[in-house]
Parts: structure tokens; sequence; C-alpha cells
């Protein structure tokens, strides 16, 4: 353990992709002898997805506190789903500041911001507490989010209507504007001002705890990002997973694409149909198309009618088709799985490098096709596969599965990953350079700790 037992309120952005990291986050405090406890907006009715991994991680990780904060829904009922989470997390702030002084009331060290909570800067702010950002994305992430809303005003257009004109954003290489992040795609819409306002934000913190980019804007960073890497769920064992048992090694193509990831009906036919004639096992995770979402609390995909006529019967031998959700971080480590599909998150990608898989990228929304421009371009770990919106035909899908699990690329790909597998352990072994930045977080802690005496 670094110095004294600290307490750390833990506050993440909503949708299971910021719990995730913030979770992870806090068995790396539990295991050096802090304290951690997690406050988590309740998620709404229309979210199930959210609500049950809040259960599920909860039940799971029972030596981490999660406190859920009540917040009423965002008035906004048409805006864009940014700014209602942007509203949802501002009216949340009376209930944080009602955990941080009445429940807690003196005995929290730091606060650790998920990197779209910024306005929680204005409790900790009037409570003294000292609160940085926990940054669980790629540090190029960062290093454009902190350049973005002084460099977009001066950029001809919007991204959307910009092409594959680069972008050239301070410490990053050219990005194609088609890569940038969707969410702000159109300049003068209400999303991209909400993610301006909220980057915008982040120096205002103590410091941000995760990529070394922060850096670059005289920020105080901490780079140890490589804290976060999910080690999985615990608990019953999934089905999928007995199935992978039965597979050869490295035999099954893995699609996944994050908590939201949805095709439309014609999509999912035709990646059925590149899977089909690809003739490779496959675990895929199947969510109900966009259009269908919000008719139900929990929309179940109707398989049978979504996937081409007979696809299941046929495929039983060799493909496992799953609705909605597999603990992911379990499935990518089983060596029967070869290649994975995916949307570029960064826990997916994250999770696909400790587990040295080979990726084929297919960005569907946030910032995922920046991931994708890191891992193809600057890590060359993974092949490209579609890009936001784009309409993926089966004849691709069928190519881009062959081109990695029976190509020579597949081969080279995964020498690469054994590389950065290897660099990202070693980061978080003792004295690795993600260790070694969270013991100077914690001594800047220390620091501020007898400025702000009243914390302690
Ligand atoms: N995940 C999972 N099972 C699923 C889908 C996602 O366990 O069926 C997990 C995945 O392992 C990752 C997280 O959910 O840890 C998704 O985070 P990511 O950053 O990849 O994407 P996001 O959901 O934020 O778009």
């Amino acid at each position: 353990m670094t110095g004294k037992k600290r307490t750390f309120v833990l506050y993440p952005s909503l949708g299971v992709g910021h719990l995730i990291p913030m979770v992870e986050l806090a068995k790396h405090l539990l295991r050096h002898g802090h304290g951690a406890l997690i406050a988590v907006v309740d998620p709404p009715d229309t979210d199930a997805v959210s609500a049950a991994a809040v259960a599920r991680l909860a039940v799971a990780n029972p030596a981490i506190a999660f406190r859920l904060l009540p917040a009423p829904a965002s008035p906004d009922v048409g805006a864009h789903p940014v700014k209602r989470d942007l509203d949802t997390l501002q009216l949340a702030n009376p209930a944080l500041r009602d955990l941080l002084r009445d429940s807690l009331a003196g005995a929290v060290d730091a606060l650790l911001l998920d990197m779209f909570c910024g306005d929680a800067l204005d409790v900790a702010a009037e409570l003294g507490v000292p609160a940085y950002f926990f940054f669980a994305s790629a540090a190029g992430d960062l290093a454009v989010f902190l350049n973005l809303p002084y460099l977009y005003p001066t950029l001809p257009s919007s991204f959307r209507d910009m092409g594959e004109a680069l972008v050239r954003c301070p410490g990053m290489p050219p990005i194609q504007a088609l890569d940038m992040p969707w969410t702000v795609r159109d300049r003068d819409s209400d999303a991209t001002k909400v993610r301006m306002y909220q980057w915008k934000r982040i120096p205002e913190g103590r410091g941000v705890l995760g990529p070394a980019s922060a850096r670059r804007r005289r920020l105080r960073a901490w780079p140890a990002g490589a804290e976060s890497l999910p080690t999985g769920e615990s608990g019953e064992r999934h089905e999928c997973l007995a199935w992978l048992d039965a597979q050869p090694k490295r035999s099954v193509v893995f699609l996944c694409f994050g908590s939201k990831g949805a095709f439309s009906a014609a999509q999912l036919q035709e990646i059925a149909r590149g899977l089909e004639s690809s003739g490779h096992r496959f675990l895929w995770v199947v969510r109900s198309p966009p259009e269908e979402e919000g008719q139900s609390p929990e929309p179940d995909p109707d398989l049978g009618r979504l996937l081409p006529a007979g696809f299941l019967e046929r495929n039983r031998d060799r493909g496992m088709v799953v609705k909605n959700w597999v603990p992911q971080a379990q499935v990518v480590r089983h060596e029967a799985v070869g290649a994975f599909v995916t949307h570029c998150g960064w826990n997916s990608a994250l999770e696909a490098i400790m587990s040295g898989l080979p990726m084929i990228c297919w960005p569907l929304y946030a910032e995922q096709g920046l991931n994708k421009v890191f891992m193809l371009e600057e890590m060359k770990i993974a092949v490209a596969l579609g890009r936001y919106e784009e309409f993926v035909r089966a004849e691709e899908v069928e190519a881009k599965v062959r081109l990695v699990m029976e190509g020579e690329e597949g081969r080279i790909l995964r020498e690469r990953l054994a590389v950065a597998r290897e660099k990202a352990l070693g980061a978080t072994m003792e004295g690795g350079s993600s260790e070694m930045a969270f013991a100077e977080f914690l001594r800047d802690l220390d620091k501020s700790s007898s400025v702000n005496g009243e914390c302690n």
C-alpha cells in the first residue's frame, strides 16, 4: 500500500461502458488498501441494461460499496440523448452533495470523476473535496477531446461535411473527419455543444488519472490507464463459455458491439450471410434493431424473424447466437476465440489487447472511429470492416473474417498483440509505469489534503 488509507468516491457517467472501468478502478484501490465507494445515478426504467449491470456488478464485488443516487428524469423529453444525459447528471448533483456531505461527512479524501461528470466539480468545490478526472479511454481520445472545443470552431465546416479531409489535432496523427467522434459530427447540434462543454471542464479538475496525453495540454496527469483493465465478472458461468469449451482452439469469431451497439434488420441479415459463407465458427451477440428499441424495457430480439430463414438451424453445430449480453471479458480470454468483431469501445479494445485477440473494427457510435484509427494505424493490431452508419455487405464480412482467421494477416496481428499485451502487463506490475503513476497521483493527493485540511 502506498501511504495511508484513503477513501475515494468514484462517480461514473451513465451507461455500462462508464461503470465497468470505475469498478475496475475501485478494485485497484481496494487491492492497494484504500476504500472505494461508487456513486451511480439510478438508471431509469428505460435503461434495463444499465440497471442489470449495476445489480450484477454489486453482487460480484461485495467489497465495493455502491450507492444509487436518485435523479429526476431529464425534463427535456424530446432532446438528444446526450443532452438528456447531461440534464440527468446535473439533476443528480443535489443527491451527490447529500451523499458526500451527510452520509460520508468528512470521510472522503477525493472524488474521481468520469469525463462527462464535470458538473460534479461544483459539488466538490462547495464541499472542499479534491476532484480528479478518471479517463478510461485511449490517450489519443483525450488529446482530441481537450483540443476540439478550441479547434472545431476554426475548421471550415462540420465533420459531417468534411468527408475524408484530414483533421490535425496537436499531438495526434492526422485523422479523417469521418473518423472523428460521431456525437460531434454536426458542429451546431446540441450534442456537440454538450460535449464541448463537458470536455472544456476537464482542465478544471485537480488533474487527470489516465493517459499521458493530458500532460501535453499542461494538465497534471498520471498515466495509469492500464489500472482500468477489466478482469471480468464473477458469478454463475454463462452457457456460451461451456459452448466455447467444446470448440477447437482459436476457431471462433466473436461478434459483440458494446453495451449499446445494435444494427438494422437488413444489416443483421447481411452479417449472418457473411458469417455463414466464411465457414468459420462464431459466437454472436445480437440485439434488437434500434427501430424496435424503446417498445419494451428490455427488447428481446426475435432471432427467428431477424436472421435469414433457417440460419439458426443450419449453423447449430458451428455457431451460437446469444441475445443481448455475454460476459465479454471472459469470452475474449477463452482460447477457442480467434478474432473479435468489435465496435471499438475502449473497454472492449483493452479486453482484446489483454487477451492477445486480433480485432475487426466496426465503429458504431461515440469516439469509436478514433479508437479504430489508433488500433489500425498506430498499434497495427486490427483490420477495418465498417464505419459509422455504413451498410456493410456480406462479402465484406466474409472477407475480413477470412483475412484474420485464415491469412498471414491474422498471424502478424497476433504477434503484434502479444507484444502489446506484454507491454500493458508490464505497466501494471510493481515498478511498472502505471503503478508508478498511481503512486505519484496519491502523492499529489497528500499535497492537496495538506492544503484542504478539512477533508480528513
Ligand atoms: N460487455 C459485456 N457483454 C456484452 C457487451 C458488453 O460484458 O454483451 C462489456 C464489455 O466487456 C465492456 C463493456 O461492456 O467491458 C462495454 O464497454 P466499451 O467501452 O467496449 O463500449 P460501450 O458500451 O461503452 O460502447
